[in-house]
C-alpha cells in the first residue's frame, strides 16, 4: 500500500500526493558535509539552467550524522545533456542509462529523473509479454529496461525506500520528501515505496537491499516490506550472476556482514545467492562452516572499521571452503589423494558458484591459492616452509588456517608451528624444520601408506600441490 499520509487516491482514481519541503534551517544537512565534487556538479548543472538535487543514500546518511558512501545526483537534464556540461563523461548502462561525471578522482554518478511503469503495465498481456517499448516487464513483474524520464515527483515515487527518495535541492537547499522519508528515518524503518511484493517482483534485488540497508543502519523492515522476503527469494535465481556478484560484495565488504548474513539468512535469501555454502551450513553434524563463515564475516567487518583492506578472494575462500571440503571428502573415497580431491572439489565448486555470482577470475585465482596452500602448510620440514613462507599469498593463507583453527577445526599446534616459524631467526627456523624435530600434535592425522600395487596412482601431497598452482 502507498504510504497513506502522502498519497490520496481519489474517486477517479488519480493519487494526488502531498510533497513536504523542510526549509534549510530546519534540517541538518550542510554543504560541508558534500563533497567537492558532487557539488562541483551540483552547481555547474544549476548554472546551465537544470534542476539538480542531491539524492539517495549521500542524503539519508548525511541525516543520520554518517558519512556518506558516495553521492547521487538526480536532474532534469537529458543523459546527452548532462554531458554537454562536463568533459570527463561517460553515459552507461542499458536497463538505466545514467552519467558518470569524473571530477578529479572522483566519479559522480548523474541520473536523469525516471517514472516508475504505470501499475496498469504491469498487468501485461495474457502472455506475460509486454507493453511499450521503454518499461519492459517481464511475465514475474520484473523490469528489464527503465528509460522512461519524467519529473522530479515520478522520479521520487520510483525509488526503491522511502528513506533513498528524500532530495537535496541545490538551488535553494531545501530538503524535498515526496514519500515519507524522514519520517521513517526518524522511525528507523526500512519502507519500499508502493506495493512491495510488487516492488520487489519489479526488481528482485530490492529484497537484498532492503537486508543490506536494515543491518547497516540498525533499521527494522517496516512488516508490510518484510512479509514477501519469506516467499519471494526464489526470483533472485533469475538474476544474473554479475549483478549479484557485485551485491554479493556490498552485502558482506560493507562492514556489516554478520549482521547482514543472519538477516539473509533468517529471510531465506542467503541460499539464493550461495546454494553450496547453504547447504552445507545445514549440515548438522558439522558445525565449523557455521562458525568459519560468522568468523570470517566478523574479521571482515573488524578490518573494515579498522581501515584495512579487504579482498572478495579472501570472503569466498571463507565462504565456499565449507561446501568445498565435504565435497573433497566425498570424493576422496573414490580412490582419490587428499590433494587431488581438493583440486577437483574446488573446481566444481568455483564452476558451480560462478553461475550464481560470477566471482571474476582475478578474484577465484587468488582464492583457489588461499585454499591449495592450505595443504602445503602441512608441510613443515625439509625446505618446503621456506619456500612455502615467500609464496605472495602466504599471509593470507596463514591468516586462513588461524580463521580455520578458531573454527574448530584441530590445527592449532600447526599454527602455533608458523606463527613461531614467522618470528624466529635463520638458526631456529633450520632446527623447527629438521625431521627430528617431528610433526606438531593436530597438524593433520598421517594418512596411510598405500600399497605399493597402487604407487603409480599416488602423488604425494606436496608434489600434487605444486602441480595445482
Ligand atoms: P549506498 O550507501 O550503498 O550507496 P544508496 O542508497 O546510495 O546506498 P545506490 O545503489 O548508490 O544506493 O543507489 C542510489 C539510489 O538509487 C538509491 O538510494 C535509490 O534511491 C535508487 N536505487 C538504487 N537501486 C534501486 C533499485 N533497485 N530500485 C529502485 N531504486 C533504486
Ligand atoms: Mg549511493
Amino acid at each position: 500500500m502507498f504510504n497513506p499520509c502522502l498519497q490520496i487516491h481519489t474517486k477517479a482514481g488519480t493519487i494526488i500526493s502531498m510533497v513536504k519541503v523542510i526549509p534549510r534551517a530546519e534540517h541538518t544537512i550542510s554543504r560541508s558535509n558534500i563533497s567537492d565534487g558532487a557539488l562541483k556538479v551540483l552547481y555547474r548543472l544549476k548554472n546551465a539552467s537544470y534542476q539538480a538535487y542531491l539524492v539517495g543514500g549521500g542524503v539519508r546518511d548525511m541525516l543520520l550524522g554518517r558519512e556518506p558512501k558516495d553521492f547521487d545526483i538526480a536532474t532534469n537534464a537529458l543523459p546527452e545533456q548532462v554531458q554537454e556540461q562536463f568533459r570527463s563523461c561517460h553515459l552507461i548502462g542499458r536497463r538505466f542509462r545514467l552519467a558518470h561525471v569524473r571530477i578529479g578522482a572522483d566519479i559522480i554518478e548523474v541520473a536523469t529523473f525516471r517514472a516508475a511503469p504505470l501499475p496498469s503495465d504491469t498487468g501485461a498481456d495474457a502472455e506475460g509479454a509486454f507493453v511499450d517499448t521503454e518499461h519492459r516487464i517481464d511475465k514475474d513483474g520484473r523490469i528489464m529496461r527503465d528509460n522512461v524520464y519524467g519529473s522530479l515527483e515520478d522520479d521520487a515515487w520510483r525509488r526503491d525506500f522511502t528513506i533513498n527518495a528524500l532530495y537535496y535541492n541545490i538551488d535553494d537547499f531545501s530538503l524535498v520528501d515526496y514519500t515519507g522519508g524522514l519520517a521513517d528515518l526518524k522511525a528507523g524503518q526500512v519502507r519500499l515505496i508502493g506495493d512491495p511484493e510488487q516492488r520487489y517482483r519489479e526488481d528482485p534485488v530490492r529484497m537484498l537491499r532492503a537486508v543490506r540497508f536494515a543491518a547497516k543502519l540498525g533499521f527494522r523492515i517496516h512488516p508490510d516490506s518484510e512479509a514477501p522476503l519469506f516467499k519471494l527469494g526464489y526470483l533472485l535465481d533469475d538474476i544474473s550472476p554479475a549483478r549479484l556478484y557485485d551485491e554479493s560484495l556490498k552485502l558482506f565488504m560493507g562492514g556489516y556482514a554478520v549482521q547482514t548474513f543472519e538477516l539473509l539468512r533468517h529471510y531465506g535469501l542467503f541460499g539464493h545467492l550461495f546454494p553450496y555454502t547453504e547447504a552445507d551450513l545445514a549440515h548438522e553434524d558439522s558445525h565449523f562452516p557455521m562458525t568459519l563463515v560468522t568468523r570470517a564475516l566478523t574479521n571482515t567487518d573488524a578490518r573494515i572499521a579498522a581501515g584495512k583492506t579487504t579482498t572478495p578472494a579472501f570472503l569466498y575462500a571463507a565462504l565456499l571452503w565449507g561446501a568445498m571440503r565435504t565435497l573433497a571428502q566425498q570424493m576422496q573415497t573414490q580412490d582419490m589423494t587428499e590433494s587431488q580431491a581438493l583440486q577437483e572439489a574446488g573446481n566444481i565448486i568455483v564452476a558451480r558458484q560462478v553461475q550464481r555470482t560470477a566471482l571474476p577470475k582475478r578474484f577465484s585465482l587468488p582464492m583457489r591459492e588461499i585454499w591449495n596452500l592450505q595443504l602445503r602448510l602441512t608441510q613443515i620440514t625439509g625446505k618446503r616452509p621456506f619456500v612455502t613462507v615467500t609464496h605472495p599469498r602466504f599471509r593470507a593463507a596463514y591468516d586462513f588456517m588461524l580463521l580455520r583453527a578458531e573454527a574448530g577445526e584441530e590445527i592449532q599446534a600447526l599454527c602455533d608451528w608458523w606463527t613461531r616459524f614467522q618470528v624466529v631467526d635463520g638458526d631456529e627456523q633450520q632446527g623447527m624444520v629438521s625431521p627430528r624435530s617431528g610433526t606438531p600434535s593436530g597438524s593433520g592425522k598421517k594418512k596411510p601408506r598405500r600399497s605399493r600395487s597402487k604407487s603409480s596412482k599416488v602423488v604425494s601431497a606436496s608434489q600434487a600441490s605444486d602441480a595445482a598452482e
